[in-house]
């Protein structure tokens, strides 16, 4: 069958990861969390506290970023060979990554990354800019949506459980997304759109499995006219 490349955006918290994940493994595709990418180098920044863009923009060639498979058939982020899965998941890496996101040296570099990922197609990556600025071609491309406070609950119940001994504010969490959703909509580079070509999903009222049947159903329409 004829492999495509498949482009999901959308904003922070949409559950862009984990449908990108099943219909990876729906379809026997690579996923690529671009996120994790930016996470990676955010982290990178907080723990060599790299403030200024420059200093961020100096640091790049002495990041590399990789994926591990793992048994279950998930898969961890490493940054020069240490597994950071964990660490690239609390809000301050994630707000750290929204600022490194803006600086045009590192899109750049990320972006080449991304596309050399996806030259044998065959691959679902998800971010902000991949249906725009990484594959404006990608045979498939989804914009995935959802109400804000949708989000933040969502977001509140992942990081709850992946840290289940610190205090979570809700509130905290709702006003993070609100301001990322900004940060990532109104920044010059790559700003988040939807591609005049995606295919819309708003999944504030869809459970997982009617999500995963609407969009194995895209794909498989697609996939076929292709
Ligand atoms: O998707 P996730 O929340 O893990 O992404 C972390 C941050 O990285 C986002 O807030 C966004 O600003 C940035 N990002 C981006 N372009 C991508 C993927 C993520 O700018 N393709």
């Amino acid at each position: 069958m004829k492999k495509i490349i498949v482009a999901i955006d959308g904003f922070s918290s949409c559950g862009k990861s984990t449908i990108a994940r099943q219909l990876a493994a729906y379809a026997s595709y690579r996923y690529i969390d671009t996120g994790a990418m930016y996470r990676a180098v955010g982290l990178y920044a907080i723990r060599h506290n790299l403030t200024s863009d420059n200093d961020i923009i100096a640091a790049l060639p002495d990041i590399h970023i990789d994926f591990a498979p793992q048994t279950n058939g998930t898969q961890h982020t490493l940054l020069n060979g240490e597994d950071v899965e964990t660490q690239i998941r609390t809000l301050d890496a994630g707000n750290r990554a929204s600022q490194v996101s803006q600086i045009r040296e590192v899109r750049q570099f990320l972006v080449e990354q991304q596309q050399a990922m996806g030259k044998d197609k065959g691959i679902v990556m998800d971010g902000r800019d991949i249906g725009t600025v990484v594959f404006p071609q990608a045979g498939l491309k989804l914009f995935l949506t959802a109400s804000p406070q949708v989000r933040a609950q969502r977001r509140y119940k992942e990081l709850q459980d992946k840290n289940p001994d610190t205090h979570i504010d809700y509130n905290e969490v709702l006003r993070d997304v609100n301001e990322r959703d900004y940060r990532d909509s109104h920044r010059t580079e790559s700003p988040l759109r939807q591609a005049d070509d995606a295919v819309v999903v708003d999944n504030s009222y869809m459970t997982r499995e009617q999500q995963f049947e609407l969009i194995c159903k895209i794909f498989n329409e697609r996939v076929s006219q292709s």
